[in-house]
């Protein structure tokens, strides 16, 4: 199985090394050459299995000669061993053909687990056995970079740096990130916002003296491991409600556009998916993009979803290849529209894009009341980013097809905006209770390419 880049200029790749790269040298973000496919009779067959069993079936055929299955197999049950429920990603009933799959039960309550802890065993297995280091570099609106220190944290060949901005993240998304106590771990509060951070990280692969000096890895959405990490639940939750004999629906709080992409791979690789409803909040570029072909990035607004605070959507860059036929040049084109405020979609892209996927808006008081709805009605405590999908799928799902909406974080995650809206507080599950008396352990930093280069270099284990 070969990788090759949207913006068609870099090298194809096998798995492991577009895993180990994160963004391709050519600025591009790495696709697979082909989709695999899996039968109905294939997809049938997953009735009634583990999560575990399920994750190695999807993934398998994206894996290529990188692991034996043995060993794939065994880093998946590691990877998900630490999660706070037996079913992984269970499913819940909220109303008629209206169901919430909770994506929060790993360890750091956001759905960003279910890729980073794969992802973390699947960095180990493959440096270990190379004896090299690498130095991770992440950009965090939050929940991510809480993700790749849990994941990475104690890892004797990997350093990970995580810029996230500064005053911009609720407390506990930053406790995360700053109690942890292993040297490996370094938390960087940025002067800017996530776009900034986002930036800064690009600029940095996009430096390649720095890039090959430290041996710099990305474990950002943009990582394809990330993605195909995600297409597991896709499958596993549209089982359970009848797929492949029943078409399914998926509302996805959307901020860089990898989770809703995993959707549509897992598509394209037969899984009989009907609508892909892309959910933002007031940050709302997706939207804006898919109503008008106009993607056109505007300030951030910070919210109360700010796990979806962001302009410009990585990912998007994926579906955008697609839409345009794999054209790398056409991609590249629109890249550099975009360094100058934005480009326009063509007609036939457009067409393409609208033939997957659906978008919606929701404002904060909207957030704010259908927490409120869902839990005096339903009995279920969403966090914000959740009750975005919740709302947009209520808005527009047909009565025939269910309807599942992703909760992408645990609502204990912004307990504040929980309270605003519910007047409850939801508690932190047992294991992680002490979080706010543990000692944080960060350093404030310009946002300044060459700065940043200089207090990661100081710093790395050589
Ligand atoms: C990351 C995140 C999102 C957005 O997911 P993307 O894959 O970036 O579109 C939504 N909700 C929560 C809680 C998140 O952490």
């Amino acid at each position: 199985m070969q990788y090759i880049s949207t913006r068609g200029k870099a090298p194809a790749l096998g798995f492991e090394d577009t895993m180990l790269s994160g963004l391709a040298r050519d600025g591009g973000l790495y696709v697979p050459e082909t989709i695999p496919t899996l039968s109905t009779a294939d997809i049938r067959a997953m009735h009634g299995l583990s999560y575990e069993e399920i994750a190695f079936r999807v993934m398998r055929p994206f894996v290529g000669d990188a692991f034996t299955d043995e060993v794939f197999a065994d880093l998946i049950t590691k990877a998900y061993a630490g999660f706070g429920h037996d079913a992984r990603a269970p499913l819940v009933q909220l109303g008629n053909g209206h169901f919430l799959l909770e994506l929060f039960h790993g360890p750091t309550l956001a759905f960003k687990d279910f890729a980073m802890q794969l992802i973390g065993q699947m960095f180990q297995e493959a440096l270990s056995r190379s004896g090299k280091r690498v130095t991770i570099v992440g950009a965090t609106s939050g929940d991510t970079g809480s993700a790749a220190i849990e994941a990475f944290r104690g890892l004797d060949a990997v350093d990970v740096f995580i810029l996230y901005p500064h005053d911009r993240i609720s407390e506990v998304q930053r406790r995360q990130m700053t109690t942890p106590t292993e040297s490996n771990v370094h938390a960087m509060a940025l002067d800017g916002d996530f776009d900034d951070c986002q930036a800064r990280l690009k600029d940095m692969f996009n430096d390649f003296d720095f890039r090959d000096d430290v041996r710099l890895a990305g474990v950002n959405s943009i990582n394809w491991g990330r993605v195909l990490a995600q297409v597991v639940y896709y499958f596993s939750s549209a089982v359970s409600l009848g797929a492949p004999d029943r078409k399914i629906s998926y509302s996805v709080p959307t901020g860089n556009f990898g989770d809703i992409f995993a959707g549509y791979i897992a598509k394209r690789m037969g899984l009989p998916i009907d609508r892909l409803v892309v959910a933002t909040n007031q940050n709302d570029i997706l939207h804006r993009c898919l109503s008008t072909g106009g993607y056109v990035t505007d300030r951030v607004t910070p919210s109360i979803s700010p796990s979806m605070d962001i302009q410009v959507s990585s990912n998007f860059e994926r579906a955008l290849f697609d839409a345009y036929d794999r054209d790398g040049n056409a991609v590249a084109q629109l890249m550099n529209e975009l360094k100058a405020g934005g480009f326009h979609v063509s007609q036939g892209a457009m067409d393409v894009l609208r033939d997957h996927y659906d978008s919606g808006r929701v404002s904060e008081d909207e957030t704010l009341a259908t927490i409120r709805q869902a839990q005096d009605h339903m009995g279920e405590l969403l966090c914000p980013h959740s009750a975005i999908g919740v709302a947009v799928a209520e808005a527009q799902r047909d009565p025939n097809v269910p309807m599942i909406t992703l909760a992408t974080a645990h609502p204990a995650k912004f307990p504040d905006a929980v309270e605003k809206a519910s007047g409850l507080r939801p508690p932190l599950p047992d294991r992680m209770a002490d979080l706010f008396t543990r000692e944080e352990r960060v350093t404030r930093v310009p946002n300044d390419l060459t700065q940043l280069e200089t207090f990661i270099k100081d710093r790395i284990a050589s």
